[in-house]
């Protein structure tokens, strides 16, 4: 089997990775990059009036030769570990008759994402896998194993082809809710893979601490313990794992959980799939205190969008704004920039909290820095409180242990010459975009 890393040998981001055997070949995730070749943010909007062969030219779409529209299709499958943009968000540009293996939580959450950006969506054959199952693509058989990471429905991968196995495991970590998932993965893989490809976000973060999603549920209840005290939070409406943190805390503390319309269409479309019975969303039945918010803007743009469907959808559990400016401190109110109207009605929210629950880096983009003065005109008191979606040293040396690979190569990393020093002479480091024999 031939293992050629089109991109993410040495970055986070962007990630591509190609199998080859027998003439068939399987491509693991076409993400798009989140930095430049030469370094700073990479952004898309960069390369807008650039067209698919302009843009694998200047390196912002891997150079996979019969994947893309324009040429004919030699890829036989492109397999995709989860629903985070760099890992799948290239998908648009894929030839329609290769088909595309996701799970039903990833083909959920590029939906959702394409409702808005109307990006990364496959225009051919989508197939879902099962898990638990096995599925065959050309001469690959392919295991997908579930782990915990930022993002519903996670996959690690693996792969087999003529007596080799490789396996990739994609982003994890075993710190949140699901963080069982991830040990299930490690007790049920056979150990001496020929190859583990090692996500190493943390790599060069090795000394940080990292609260678990429990610990963070905790901390969130205990802003949430001080009565009448208003408590706003900031997050990824598709961090799911997220939400179920801060329900947790406003369920402990007997406050109706607020959720604005694009977090509850998120949260329902994922609690209806297999594994997402435990959701906070409104309408489970396990659970009381689940409301809805209708912020102006987001709620517009989905009529004018022709999604109606979504706010009528979520009616039945709307609270209007002037119900949460009447005892503010009676709730935990999910809110977003774009939303410093609506706040501005929901009453006196003077010493309340607004929690930041996102990477600190994001803090600085102007929409985000705007949105934040804003909260705090209105007398809140602004607290980060987040925890990484990646797998810490420990989990990573823990992984290893359990799967004894032959060879480990760096990937998803900053840092691939770190791995050397904490596991030793079985590290390979790859190059993007040169082939290595398995
Ligand atoms: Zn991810």
């Amino acid at each position: 089997m031939q293992l050629t890393i089109h991109r993410g040998a040495k970055e986070i981001g962007g990630s591509c990775v190609e199998l080859a055997h027998e003439g068939c070949r399987l491509l693991v995730d076409l993400g798009i990059p989140l930095v430049k070749p030469g370094g700073g943010e990479f952004d898309i909007g960069d390369h807008a009036s650039a067209d698919g062969p302009e843009l694998v030219a200047r390196g912002v779409l891997p150079d996979v030769g019969g994947l893309y529209k324009w040429e004919a299709p030699e890829i036989t499958g492109v397999l995709v570990s989860h629903g985070h943009q760099d890992h799948y968000g290239f998908l648009d540009f894929i030839h329609a008759d290769i088909p595309v293996y996701l799970s039903a939580g990833t083909a959920s959450l590029i939906e959702i994402t394409a409702m808005f950006s109307n990006r990364g969506r496959p225009t051919g054959r989508v197939e879902r896998f099962e898990w638990p199952g096995r599925f065959k693509v050309g001469a690959f058989d392919i295991t997908p194993h579930l782990v915990d990471h930022s993002c519903f429905g996670a996959f690690a991968f693996d792969i087999e082809a003529g007596g080799k196995r490789v396996i990739y495991s994609g982003d994890f970590r075993d710190h949140g809710h699901v963080g069982k998932a991830t040990d299930m993965m490690l007790d049920r893989v056979p150990p001496g893979a020929d190859v583990l490809l090692l996500e190493g976000t943390m790599m060069g973060r090795k000394s940080e601490h990292v609260m678990t999603e429990q610990e963070l549920a905790d901390e969130a209840r205990a802003i949430c313990s001080v009565p009448g005290r208003p408590v706003l939070v900031y997050q990824s409406g598709q961090n799911v794992s997220r939400a179920v943190s801060f329900f947790k805390a406003a369920l402990a503390t007997d406050r109706t959980f607020v959720l604005d319309v694009y977090s509850a269409h998120v949260l329902t479309q994922l609690g209806n799939l297999p594994g997402g019975d435990s959701l906070p969303y409104p309408g489970n039945s396990r659970y009381r205190n689940i409301r809805v918010w209708y912020p102006a803007r987001i709620t517009d743009r989905l009529f004018k969008d022709g999604r109606q469907d979504i706010p009528y959808s979520q009616v039945q559990f709307k609270i209007r704004k002037e119900e949460i400016a009447a005892n503010p401190g009676a709730f935990l109110v999910f809110v977003r920039p774009g939303m410093e109207i609506d706040l501005r009605r929901m009453g006196d929210l003077t010493s309340g909290i607004l929690i930041y629950s996102l990477w600190e880096g994001y803090r600085k983009c102007d929409r985000t820095r705007r949105f934040v003065e804003a909260a705090e005109k209105l007398g809140l008191d602004v607290r980060s409180l987040h925890t990484s979606g990646h797998a810490t040293l420990e989990t990573l040396q823990k992984s290893v242990t359990a799967i004894k690979p032959k060879h480990i190569i760096p990937i998803h990393t900053f840092f691939p010459d770190q791995y050397r020093s904490v596991f030793g002479a079985t590290v390979l480091e790859l190059k993007d975009g040169v082939p290595f024999q398995v």
